[in-house]
């Protein structure tokens, strides 16, 4: 495993465009869980996500309904203000200060790589922070909403100050295409990179999964890397889209890689 932390302290180094392919994996070690991983919640709970696919066609019928749903019920990954980055997070927004890493694309919807310090952060599923308005695109911060105040004087759903259309959470659900905007931009760093450290996904979530496989696809005469660090082998890992796994968590590995980057940087630790 030292072997392979070196290796891909040197692939960063030598790379030109690094970016960050990250998922749910990431934030389990800041007490948020993932999906699929073995005390995932589709693992414990498969209603859940039953549950979880119904819901962009419910926001589609019925906003007003939607709304008071996501003020009533608990959201699965508990209350997203509690939680802190964790040595994963803060590893990649090192990366990004010292200009090693150019984007993080994440799966995420908490919010984490923004607080440890990253700031060019694309939310691929969109940000649980966030609401966004489906006729004209635009973001807004929800704690500019008063959603509880709007819910008891029976206004839900909220409208966008732009154009009046309605707004939803910009998180994006299943079923629900990914904003335009993210989309293009992701699928462009992604062709451009040559090196993509995958963190903590599963790798079966599409069209986020196709992104590793843009990275591994490069012009005739140019090579990219792709390192994964997962705590599980993945699609990616059996079919030879990564070029090498480091297995384990992303809290303990992403540090250790940014010592060693330090290390062929000359930068005291
Ligand atoms: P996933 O749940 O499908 O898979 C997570 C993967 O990370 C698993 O393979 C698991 O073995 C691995 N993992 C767990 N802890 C790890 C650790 N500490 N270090 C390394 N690997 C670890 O998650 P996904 O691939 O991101 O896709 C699921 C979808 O769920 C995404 O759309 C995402 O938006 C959403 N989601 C987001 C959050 C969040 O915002 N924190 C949490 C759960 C799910």
């Amino acid at each position: 495993m030292t072997n392979l932390i070196k290796q891909a302290a040197v692939d960063l180094v030598k790379g030109k465009y690094a970016i960050a392919l990250t998922g749910a994996g990431i934030s389990t070690e800041s007490g948020i869980p993932d999906f699929r991983g073995p005390s995932g919640v589709w693992t414990r709970d498969p209603e859940a996500e039953r549950r979880a696919y119904r819901v962009y066609a419910q926001f589609q019928e019925d906003p007003k309904r939607y709304w008071i749903d996501r003020l009533t019920i608990p959201s699965l990954l508990g209350n997203l203000d509690q939680y802190a980055p964790n040595p994963g997070h803060l590893a990649l927004a090192e990366m990004e200060k010292m200009g090693i890493l150019k984007w993080v694309i994440t799966q995420n919807v908490d919010g984490l790589h923004q607080k440890a310090g990253s700031r060019r952060v694309l939310d691929y599923h969109g940000n649980a922070f966030k609401l966004r308005c489906v006729s004209c695109g635009s973001r807004f911060e929800s704690g500019d909403f008063d959603l509880k105040k709007i819910m008891g004087e029976d206004r839900l759903p909220p409208l966008c100050s732009g154009c009046g259309g309605v707004l939803k959470s910009d998180v994006v659900h299943f079923h629900e295409p990914i904003p335009s905007d993210v989309a293009e931009q992701s699928l462009e760093e992604a062709s451009r990179c040559d090196v993509a450290l995958i963190c903590g996904t599963s790798a079966v979530v599409y069209p986020f999964a196709r992104l590793p496989q843009v990275a591994k696809q490069r012009p005739p005469g140019s090579k990219s890397v792709i390192i994964e660090i997962n705590a599980e082998p993945t699609p990616l890992t059996e079919r030879g889209i990564s070029d090498y796994l480091l297995q384990g968590k992303t809290g303990e590995m992403l540090p250790k890689i940014l010592e060693e980057v330090k290390g062929l940087k000359g930068i005291k630790k």
